[in-house]
């Protein structure tokens, strides 16, 4: 697949052919129609937050369920899905309490594990999609990281 990698803090993106991801058990792998370029990736690009070279970022994604791991359930290949993108331990009090994005072991995808600046991506639980109906997956992608939890609504 083709991927948009920063292999340099402060360089270009290069665009490139890297492997395509196989999901897991559990997994799902999304083709990815649109992924948001947000603020936080000039940060990651300038090495103010730290990640392993080369990265593959991209945290703001939406597309189409492409392949399903063994054991995830709930989505069909081919349907429309926008990415969660704060993935938590999925079994502390703070995740079960539904807000998996301020667990302690929260990782961002894209800031650590592969993001959608690439063709596909793998997604590590099926509680990190949500259908996106009819939604444009290009308009739907920033929508999934330009929001508000509860606590911070004025
Ligand atoms: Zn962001
Ligand atoms: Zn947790």
């Amino acid at each position: 697949m083709k991927a948009a990698r920063l292999h340099e803090f402060g360089g270009d993106f290069v665009v490139e052919e890297v492997p395509t991801p196989e999901p897991g058990a559990g997994e799902v792998r999304v083709r990815v129609g649109g992924s948001g370029a947000c603020h936080s990736d000039l940060h990651v690009r300038a090495g103010e937050i730290p990640v392993h070279l080369p990265a593959l970022l991209g945290h703001e994604n939406a597309g189409w369920v492409d392949a399903i791991g063994p054991g995830a359930e709930g989505f069909e290949i081919g349907e429309p899905v926008v990415v969660f993108g704060g993935w938590g331990c999925g079994r502390c009090r703070v995740c079960l309490g539904g807000q998996e994005q301020l667990c302690d072991t929260m990782r961002w995808d894209g800031i650590g594990p592969d993001g959608g600046y690439a063709d596909y991506m793998v997604v590590p639980s099926t509680r990190h999609l949500l259908a996106a109906g009819d939604l444009d997956p290009a308009l739907a992608a920033p929508l999934t990281d330009a929001r508000r939890s509860p606590r911070t609504r004025r």
